[in-house]
């Protein structure tokens, strides 16, 4: 490793959702006296790095108060849509009708909605602008590789010399390089299922509704976006989802109105083919969030199944919580990559986690498959909760990431 001709107290590797709000997070409580660095390939919007995202993501009532308290919200508002009810249905794909069996409606406090959506590339962009106007130093480069000393972490940026920081933060992603650098293993499995992703238009207004249509080869679920459009992830087996996405446009448009419905009247899938993406899914989880000087947050440190739109808030709950773990540090005079800051940050992390993937797992065993002895069970238990409201609001709560030892910022207060 070259010797660096640069320092900065955090060096940030992933520009995506949660690096970008790490990165604000810490210059917006520590002002311009904490040099804060940010390096993503994708940044360099010229290069290509950065494919467009298709995907609309639901940001639970707490990741949307961080926004807030981060200074990202106003700017993405208008284009962001309420999610005012969800409704939850589980039958087979040839089905007529799709009965209801669970409701979720409400807010969760007077005027807050449970979640709203946006499409990805718009809140990353709203992300990124801030991340620039707060000072935070900008590199179009990956990091390729790191020492660790006691004093400091060396990164290797790509096509510069080296930079020192006191703490090296991996946001990169699902198939992050600085996790395998650290030698740092996951577990987990393939579902052996991809979800397809597109953007679908259609001809009466969705009214805020949230649709989940449990099938055999996976979730369905239907996410309103504004101007009478959906988001949908549409999960399959994965030779059957690379079977339909390549589908010609009315192929695939007969398949997709089979499982959407006519409740919204004429749909469009928009962009024609180019408007499709699969996603594999599956559950990975690293064996530890931390190393010397080092920390995992998102994807780097854990992806599950999108069958609870959940992946992105549990990173953003690793962000608030490192956030808060080193603010705390540095006011306190203290050093932001000692182990024991990193300690506090995995410990508040873990136990979530593992939680989170626990349920998405159990659910989507419980939901994907053609057994008809375990959809008459399961229906009976979504027909129980459906009349529970208080375990409704429980569940409602949770999914809103209003439970348990919330950090500052996803209460919507200023670190
Ligand atoms: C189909 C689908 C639907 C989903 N829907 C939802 C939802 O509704 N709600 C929700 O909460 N979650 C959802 N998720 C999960 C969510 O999309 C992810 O959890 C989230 O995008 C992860 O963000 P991240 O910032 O951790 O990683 P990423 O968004 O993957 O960003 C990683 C960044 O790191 C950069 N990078 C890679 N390598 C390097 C390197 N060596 N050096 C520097 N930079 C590097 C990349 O260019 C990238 O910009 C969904 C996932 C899928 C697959």
């Amino acid at each position: 490793m070259p010797s660096p001709d640069h320092h900065c107290d955090v060096l940030i590797a992933g520009g995506g959702f949660a690096g970008l709000a790490l990165a604000i997070a810490l210059r917006r409580a520590l002002g311009s006296g904490f040099a804060v660095t940010l390096a993503d390939p994708a940044l360099d919007h010229g290069s290509g790095a950065r494919a467009q995202d298709l995907r609309a993501s639901a940001i639970a009532a707490a990741p949307r108060r961080m926004f807030e308290a981060l200074g990202v919200w106003n700017a993405v508002a208008p284009q962001a849509q309420p999610i005012l009810d969800m409704v939850v249905t589980d039958s087979r794909v040839e089905d007529a009708v799709r009965p209801v069996l669970l409701t979720f409606a409400g807010e969760i406090e007077p005027g807050e909605p449970f979640a709203h959506m946006i499409e990805n590339d718009r809140l990353v962009g709203a992300l990124a602008a801030e991340a620039a106007r707060t000072g935070v130093e900008l590199l179009a480069a990956p990091v390729t590789e790191f020492a660790t000393g006691p004093q400091q972490v060396v990164a290797q940026v790509a096509g510069r010399n080296a930079i020192a920081a006191s703490l090296l933060v991996a946001a990169d992603g699902a198939r992050s390089r600085l996790r395998e650098c650290a030698g740092i293993a996951t577990h987990g499995w393939s579902y052996g299922q991809s979800a397809i992703v597109a953007t679908v238009a259609h001809e009466r207004d969705h009214g805020g509704r949230a649709e989940e249509h449990f099938l055999p080869g996976g979730p369905f679920a239907l996410l309103p976006l504004r101007n009478r459009r959906c988001s949908i992830v549409w999960t399959e087996r994965s030779a059957d989802a690379d079977r339909i996405v390549a589908l010609a446009n009315g192929e695939f448009h007969a398949e997709l109105e089979q499982r959407f419905g006519l409740r919204l009247g004429d749909i469009t899938a928009l962009g024609g083919r180019d408007g499709r993406r699969v996603h594999p899914v599956g559950l990975w989880v690293a064996r530890r969030f931390i190393d010397d000087r080092l920390a995992l947050v998102g994807d780097a440190a854990h992806v599950i199944h999108p069958i609870a739109g959940q992946g992105l808030n549990l990173g953003l709950r690793d962000v608030a919580a490192l956030a808060e773990a080193v603010v705390d540090a540095v006011r306190l005079g203290l050093d932001p990559g000692e182990a024991a800051v990193l300690e506090r940050y995995q410990r508040w992390r873990r136990f979530d986690t593992m939680t989170m993937s626990v349920s998405t797992d159990v659910l989507n065993r419980l939901f994907s498959n053609r057994s008809d002895v375990l959809r008459l069970f399961r229906d009976i238990g979504l027909g129980l909760v459906d009349r529970l409201p208080g375990v409704k609001h429980m569940f409602i709560r949770e999914a809103a990431g209003l439970l348990g030892e919330v950090p500052k910022l996803l209460r919507g207060e200023a670190l």
